[in-house]
C-alpha cells in the first residue's frame, strides 16, 4: 500500500528592527542577560503596550512579497499560556485577522517549479530564553535561569497550508523563504542564530484517502539537516504504525539532534486551549492602501526575479536556484561576467565552482578588487575558444587570485596555450604513428581503446600544449 505524507510548515522569523515591538527596548545580540528590559517587555502591571512601525512595514511587504491578501482592517489578539519565559502569561498575537492570508511560494525542486501555498502571515512578539542547567532539557533539568534580552523582538509567523509532500520540499521551501527575507532586508536570516526557526506538522495516509492523516508537530530542528531528518524520521514512524493497525496520537514530539529520533513531549493543546482574545490595550491594526502602495513601492527584486533573470542567461532551474541563493556579490560577479562572456556554463563553472572554492581554500575572505567581470571573461574566453584547457584556466585563475596579472599574458609566457594549428597536430600525429607502428596496427585490429594511449603521446610531444578533442579528431581522422 503506498502511504502519502502531508507536511505543513510554521516558521517563525525574527526581525532585524532596532527596537522591540511593542517598547523602545533595544534589540541585542550578547550573551549578557536581561540587560535589554523594561516594564512592558517584561510583562508587568500597568505596562502599555506601542506597536513599532518599522515591523508592521516589514511584515506587510513579507506578505505582498509572498502573493497573500492585506487585511486592511486587521487586531492582535492575546494568546494566554504560561511559560516562564513569558512573564505576561500571554504573547500578544494575532488570531482571525492577521496581516497576510491566502499567499504563495515559488520554490525548485530538482528541475521544477512548485508552489508552495500560504496560508497566514501574522505578527507577534518573541519569549524570553530559558537555559535549563544539567541536562539542558525541562523534564530533567536540576535549575532554570531566564533571559529576558528576547522578549518582545518582532517575530513574523508564516504558515503553509499542508500541500509540502517531501523533507526535500520542505528543505527548498525554508531556502527560499530564508532568502526571501534577506533580499526584502528585514531579517539576517541566520539559522544558526535562531532567526528562522521552524517547526512541521505531518500526517501520512494510505492513497486515495480522502481525509488527512492525524496530524503530529515536530519542534527543535535547529537547522535543514535536521529538518530534513526529522521529516524522514517521522513520515517513516507513522506509516509502520498505521501498517500494523495502530494508532497515531495528535501530539507534539520533540526532534532530538543526537539520537536522531523524535520523541513525545505533550499532547498538542488545541486553539481554543489559548483562550484568544483581542488585546484591550492596543488599538486595530489598520493598514491603508496608501499605506500599502507605498509598501510596495519599496520591494526590492525578489529571489524568483533573480532566478528568471539567471535562467534567461541560459542557466538551468537549479543553477539558477543556486546562484540565485549565493551572496549578492557572486550573483552581479556572474551576471557582470556573462554579460561580456556569452557564455552561461562556462562562466557558471569557474565562478560559483573554481572562484569560490579556491578563494576559501586560500581562505580569503574579500574577492581582490583586480578579480573583476573583465579579467574573468578573459580566463573564461580563452577556455571557450580552446585556447587553454578547463585545467589551464584553473591555474591562470589561482595566480589571478594571488596576484593582480593580465590572464593572457600569463597563459602565453607560462605555455598554456594550446596549439589549434592543424598542420602542426598533423606533423606530430604522424610522427607518432611512425614510432607507435605496432599500437597502430592494433588499433585498425580492432583494440579501439589503444587510441587514448596515441591521444596522450600526442600532446607530450607537443609539451602538453595540444587541445586533446582536437588531437584525437585528427588522429581519428588519419586512422
Ligand atoms: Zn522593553
Ligand atoms: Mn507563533
Amino acid at each position: 500500500m503506498n502511504m502519502i505524507p502531508t507536511i505543513g510548515m510554521e516558521t517563525h522569523v525574527e526581525l532585524n528592527t532596532n527596537s522591540k515591538m511593542f517598547c523602545n527596548c533595544p534589540v541585542v545580540e550578547t550573551e549578557d542577560p536581561n540587560i535589554s528590559l523594561c516594564p512592558t517587555c517584561l510583562g508587568l502591571p500597568g505596562a502599555l503596550p506601542v506597536p513599532n512601525l518599522k515591523a508592521i512595514e516589514s511584515i506587510t511587504m513579507l506578505a505582498l512579497s509572498a502573493n497573500c491578501s492585506i487585511t486592511n482592517n486587521g487586531m492582535f489578539h492575546r494568546k494566554n499560556y504560561f511559560y516562564p519565559d513569558l512573564p505576561k502569561n500571554y504573547q500578544i498575537s494575532q488570531f482571525d485577522l492577521p496581516v497576510g492570508v491566502n499567499g504563495s511560494l515559488e520554490i525548485i525542486l530538482d528541475e521544477c517549479i512548485e508552489t508552495v501555498e500560504i496560508e497566514r502571515v501574522h505578527m507577534e512578539e518573541d519569549t524570553g530564553k530559558s537555559k535549563h542547567k544539567g541536562s539542558g532539557r525541562i523534564d530533567s533539568a536540576t535549575s532554570t535561569l531566564l533571559d529576558f534580552n528576547r522578549s518582545g523582538v518582532p517575530l513574523v509567523e508564516i504558515v503553509t497550508k499542508p500541500v509540502i509532500k517531501s523533507s526535500k520540499e520542505a528543505v527548498s521551501y525554508i531556502e527560499e523563504l530564508r532568502q526571501l527575507v534577506i533580499d526584502l532586508g528585514i531579517s539576517e536570516g541566520k539559522l544558526e542564530k535562531g532567526n528562522l526557526r521552524f517547526d512541521a506538522n505531518i500526517s501520512v495516509a494510505k492513497e486515495g484517502d480522502k481525509e488527512l492523516g492525524v496530524k503530529v508537530e515536530i519542534k527543535n530542528m535547529n537547522s535543514l539537516r535536521s529538518l530534513e531528518k526529522a521529516i524522514d524520521f517521522e513520515i517513516k514512524r507513522q506509516t509502520k504504525l498505521i501498517e500494523s493497525n495502530e494508532k497515531i496520537i495528535q501530539e507534539t514530539r520533540h526532534w532530538d539532534e543526537d539520537k536522531e529520533v523524535t520523541s513525545s513531549m505533550r499532547s498538542k493543546e488545541g486553539s481554543a486551549d489559548y483562550r484568544y482574545f483581542s488585546d484591550p490595550d492596543l488599538p486595530n491594526m489598520i493598514l491603508t492602501d496608501e499605506f500599502i502602495n507605498n509598501i510596495k513601492k519599496e520591494i526590492p527584486t525578489l529571489p524568483s526575479d533573480k532566478r528568471k533573470k539567471l535562467i534567461d542567461t541560459g542557466l538551468s532551474m537549479s543553477e539558477s536556484n543556486h546562484l540565485g541563493k549565493s551572496e549578492v556579490w557572486i550573483y552581479d560577479l556572474y551576471l557582470d561576467t556573462q554579460k561580456l562572456t556569452n557564455d552561461c556554463k562556462t562562466t557558471y563553472n569557474l565562478i560559483t565552482g573554481e572562484l569560490q572554492g579556491q578563494l576559501r581554500k586560500a581562505e580569503i575572505e574579500n574577492l581582490p578588487e583586480w578579480v573583476n567581470s573583465e579579467r574573468l571573461s578573459e580566463i573564461i574566453t580563452m577556455i571557450n575558444d580552446n585556447k587553454i584547457s578547463f585545467t589551464s584556466g584553473k591555474e591562470v585563475l589561482t595566480n589571478l587570485i594571488q596576484n593582480e596579472i593580465n590572464p593572457t599574458d600569463f597563459a602565453e609566457s607560462n605555455n598554456l596555450i594550446q596549439e589549434n594549428d592543424f598542420d602542426e597536430i598533423s606533423k606530430i600525429v604522424k610522427d607518432v604513428f611512425e614510432a607507435n607502428k605496432e599500437v597502430v596496427q592494433r588499433i585498425k585490429d580492432g583494440e579501439e581503446k589503444l587510441v587514448g594511449f596515441l591521444v596522450g603521446q600526442v600532446i607530450k610531444s607537443s609539451g602538453g600544449n595540444i587541445n586533446p578533442s582536437i588531437a584525437k579528431d585528427l588522429l581519428l581522422k588519419e586512422l
